[in-house]
């Protein structure tokens, strides 16, 4: 069945109302308990492995507007090219990238490092779960999530960590109506359903009647989300381009080696251990902007400058038993996202193992002074980062977070454990995938900008494009070192406050 076609088959009506939740604060978690009956929209896991595209279908990316089973969405080369690769971090762009390039070139000398055996906890594509959704006011990426979503749903590859949710938006732009133009434009059905406050208030019985909607006028429901167990979805594609071919090292890289022309030429590891490569691609997220300026402090050229920076998002974990866990499976995501009003964030289900991740939809950066003079964002340099060293203030705000979703009915329900999860965005949210122009051999593939984890089906067949030189104009153009940034992000996760402001010494 074509993708159009099974898209026109969803049903569109969000869900079937379930009995009343919340009797009192004392026994929320018990109110958990009731039965969610999620049942239209759903979608099922397809069984066809063959994704069969309509060659008419103008808004596919070319590589899937044909025939093409998953397993060999890169056909495999005879040989190898003879190139070496030399993949830096092991996220979702280095993984990705990793697979992409071992089916193509299975005789192809590739490897990755990164600082810790696979998965790495440093990483942000390390998560107990992340949200899938197409739901973009930006065209373009909705394509893309389109065509990574149809693996999720349907490669026997990636549907095991996939779970299908309704995506409830509480929020106060205009999304609904770019989000359905969209949808529009691509010839599919519309996937989201438009309430007013007043019906949000009833949805899920109910299940939002004390929300925060100053500000809101409408709340979204869409059937087209879900979300991904995420670090066993990544450990997958690393075991799979393993067993493919692909060799690790673990190494934490300090600087890349050049040559006299300043071409890049490998890395250099905190190790005093040297990796060449004639290719270089840095898929090193949240430590990239400090990796390049490191590496050469008074070639300004190579460093990001304000084309991306690292920052940091708090995300918790609520703990159920295992008794309420099972009966949450079933309950929506939610993004409560206002863009000028406190406790932003949101919820996904929580995973198999009963965890329930909650996050703060407020960034900030690390910024300290380089070397090169410039103020520098990066992950703090302690154990892990930091990452799990949280202070007091942030559990306030995750508090809130809970707060504007739930109003009284959750006071009594807390968080167990919290982490700063880092990622590098850029200023228009687009990924950086391109050769870096200050120096020959070295590759970018990363900047994830807080939503890129969707893409780990698919986003190494473009890395894969991009190396070779065929990535088509529109993906060269977005993610290229040089494009104009002309406007910030939709999502406004641009961060405006900094570590040093937050912290009370
Ligand atoms: C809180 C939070 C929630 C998010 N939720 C979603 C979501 O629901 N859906 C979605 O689609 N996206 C989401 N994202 C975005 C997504 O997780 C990231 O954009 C994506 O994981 C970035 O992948 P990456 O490969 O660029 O970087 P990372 O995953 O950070 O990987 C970089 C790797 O490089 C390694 N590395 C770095 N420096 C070195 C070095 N010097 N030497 C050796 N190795 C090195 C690191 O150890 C790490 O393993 C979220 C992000 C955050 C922070």
């Amino acid at each position: 069945m074509s993708i159009l076609a099974r898209a026109r088959s969803r049903p569109t009506q969000p869900f079937q109302i379930p009995q009343r939740l919340f009797s009192s604060c004392a026994s929320f978690s018990r109110a958990w308990l009731p039965k969610y009956t999620q049942k239209a929209g759903t979608s099922p896991h397809y069984p066809s492995l063959r994704l069969t595209v309509h060659r008419s279908s103008t808004w596919l990316p070319p590589q899937v507007r044909r025939q093409v089973s998953h397993r060999s969405h890169i056909e495999a080369m005879a040989s190898a090219p003879d190139e070496t690769y030399l993949i830096v971090g092991a996220g979702i762009f280095g993984a990705s990238t990793a697979l992409s390039l071992i089916r193509k070139y299975p005789a192809a000398n590739v490897r990755i490092i990164d600082r810790e055996p696979f998965p790495c906890q440093l990483a942000a594509s390390w998560d107990w779960n992340k949200i899938i959704r197409a739901e973009y006011n930006d065209i373009f990426y909705m394509k893309l999530a389109l065509e990574a979503k149809d693996h999720w749903e349907n490669d026997p590859m990636y549907s095991p960590f996939y779970h299908v949710a309704n995506g409830v938006w509480i929020q106060d732009t205009n999304m609904a109506d770019v989000i359905s133009d969209n949808y529009a434009e691509l010839g599919l059905p519309d996937l989201v359903k438009r309430y007013t406050v007043e019906e949000g208030k009833k949805i899920y019985d109910g299940l939002f009647d004390q929300a925060e909607y100053e500000g809101i006028d409408q709340v979204l429901v869409s059937t087209g989300t879900g979300w991904a167990e995420a670090t066993k979805a990544l450990t997958k594609v690393l075991q799979e381009a393993t067993e493919a071919g692909l060799r690790h090292v673990n190494g934490n890289v300090i600087s890349l080696v050049f040559n006299d022309a300043g071409d890049c030429i490998g890395v250099r590891t905190a190790s005093e251990e040297t990796l060449t490569a004639s290719k270089t691609i840095l898929c090193t997220g949240a430590a990239t902007a400090k990796l390049l300026a490191d590496s050469a402090p008074y070639r300004k050229e190579l460093h990001a400058g304000g084309r991306f920076i690292a920052a940091a998002m708090c995300t918790a974990l609520m703990t159920p038993e295992a008794e309420a866990c099972a009966h949450f499976k079933d309950v929506p995501i939610v993004l409560h996202e206002r863009l000028h009003y406190p406790g932003r964030g949101g919820f996904i289900p929580p995973t198999p193992d009963g965890n329930f991740k909650w996050w703060a939809d407020i960034t900030f950066s690390n910024l300290t002074k380089h070397e090169s003079g410039e103020d520098i964002s990066s992950p703090p340099t302690g154990p892990y980062q930091g990452q799990w060293d949280v202070p007091e203030s942030f559990h306030d705000e995750m508090i809130t977070g809970r707060d504007v979703i739930f109003g009284e009915k959750a006071k009594h329900f807390g968080f167990d454990k919290y982490r700063f999860c880092w990622d590098a965005i850029s200023r228009d949210d687009n990924f950086f995938i391109g050769p870096h122009p200050a120096s020959k051999n070295l590759y970018l593939a990363t900047v994830g900008s807080f939503h890129s984890w969707k893409f780990l089906p698919i986003i190494g067949s473009y890395i894969v494009k991009m190396l070779e030189g065929t990535l088509e104009d529109e993906y060269t153009q977005r993610w290229a070192w040089d494009r104009e940034i002309e406007r910030e992000g939709a999502h406004g996760y641009w961060p405006k406050r900094d570590w040093k402001d937050l912290i009370k010494v």
